[in-house]
């Protein structure tokens, strides 16, 4: 068998790890048929008393563990923990390759990566670009090349679907020299935008190559307009900070605002920084949770209504932005934890939307659809369901990825 084909049987792992959680999920490779999910789970409380668990396909819980309380479990330990509850799994088939999901791929990297010496200090570089998430991204890469130095790992980038996006869109209106030092839009939620990108000619011949805005609404949230499943623009930016109002995160804010924090209210730029990304958006607002199904189950609270209604005024805004980036709509598309089962949301959203031509069905949108809208999706607008899959994604990738590693060797 050749280095290619001997790769493509065994197991995948892929890991989404964050400050306080790794999320991960095991793929079964068969060769000639897309990768298969037989595990996931998550391991979260990380700096204290965290908690693992995994779950098969079908979700029963297949292991947990549960650190003594006071302990202070580093993202080393999660891995050690997961490693030993995988090993026994493996039952003798390989393990392939670990993906990892990474939010910042800068100007340079566009496209999934084996990870090398050179990468890693190349995506090392980039973690004043995103302080908050790359170096935990990072952490689980450099844990796995010392104790499994012969694992191909691959780097997946959250920035990568948006790289191309034009000039005129990328720039902010700063000084030249700014932009140069990287100071311009980069976009985040790829790895669910290119699922989503890849599933449109499935949906609907027209939203294939049409104008689409995809909202991606879970604890963070943001929008991305695509012409022919491509990205033309996003709501997020520089960081994840911008665009919408999400679970704790305050999204677009006037700059002045950060500059009266720190002055005014003397606030440390780490105070100021935990504000807007912890302590604001619909947790902020509320005074309540970030949590949308408990939002919506205390409508009635006039604080809670107002979030509410703020929240969805900022998508419905939003979507206006990006339907001008697209010069007109012909879908939007709803996906992630909110958008993908929140149908008061929805609701909300495409009423604020009705002057874009969608025909909003309640039944439909009870249902959660897959399509929301009255009338033909190829002459009218349509809005439509679709759940995400960056897992899934990032296991695609990662297989592209060591195809062509075998074809090259
Ligand atoms: P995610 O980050 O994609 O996991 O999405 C998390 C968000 O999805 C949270 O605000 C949840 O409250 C919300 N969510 C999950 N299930 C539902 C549901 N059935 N109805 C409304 N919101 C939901």
């Amino acid at each position: 068998m050749s280095g290619a084909a001997s790769l493509q049987q065994g197991l995948l792992l892929v890991l989404n790890a964050g400050s306080s959680s790794i999320k991960f999920s095991v793929f079964d490779v068969q060769a000639g048929q897309a990768p298969a999910e037989c595990f996931h789970g998550k391991i979260e409380g990380l700096g204290g008393a965290a908690y693992f668990i995994a779950k098969a396909a079908d979700g029963a819980v297949v292991g947990e563990h549960r650190w003594a309380k006071g302990a202070s479990v580093d993202h080393q330990q999660a891995l050690v923990q997961l490693s030993e509850w995988l090993s026994p799994r493996l039952e003798g088939r390989p393990l392939l390759a670990c993906g990892h999901r990474v939010v910042h791929g800068g100007r340079d990297y566009a496209a999934p990566v084996l990870i090398d010496d050179k990468v890693l200090a190349d995506l090392e570089a980039l973690c004043p670009l995103a302080p908050l998430h790359q170096p935990h991204n990072l952490s689980p890469i450099r844990a796995i090349r010392e104790h499994l130095p012969n694992l191909p790992q691959v780097a997946c980038f959250d920035t990568a679907f948006h790289h191309d996006q034009a000039e005129v869109v990328a720039q902010f209106a700063l000084p030249q020299s700014v932009t140069q030092a990287g100071v311009r839009r980069y976009g985040f939620h790829g790895l669910s935008y290119e699922y989503i990108a890849s599933v449109l000619p499935r949906l609907h011949p027209r939203l294939a190559a049409g104008r689409v805005v995809v909202a991606h609404l879970g604890n963070g949230a943001s929008l991305c307009a695509m012409q022919g499943g491509r990205s033309v623009a996003s709501t997020m930016g520089f960081s994840a900070l911008d665009g919408l109002a999400m679970g704790t995160r305050c999204g677009t804010l006037d700059a002045g605002v950060v500059f009266h924090l720190l002055r005014e209210l003397k606030l440390t730029p780490e105070q100021a920084e935990h504000m807007l990304y912890h302590d604001s958006g619909l947790l902020g607002m509320s005074g309540v949770s970030n949590d949308m199904r408990e939002l919506r189950a205390r409508a009635d609270e006039p604080q809670v209504r107002l979030a509410l209604d703020i929240y969805v005024h900022r998508i419905v805004r939003e979507i206006g932005s990006m339907a001008a980036a697209l010069g007109g709509l012909d879908a939007l598309i709803f996906t992630a934890g909110i958008g993908e089962n929140g149908v008061a949301t929805r609701a909300e959203v495409l009423e604020g939307c009705r002057w874009l031509g969608f025909k909003p069905d309640a039944a439909r949108n009870a249902q959660n659809g897959p399509c929301l809208t009255e009338g033909d999706p190829a002459l009218v607008p349509s809005a439509w369901v679709v759940p995400t899959d960056e897992e899934g994604m990032l296991a695609r990738h990662v297989l592209e990825v060591l195809a062509a590693r075998g074809a090259s060797n």
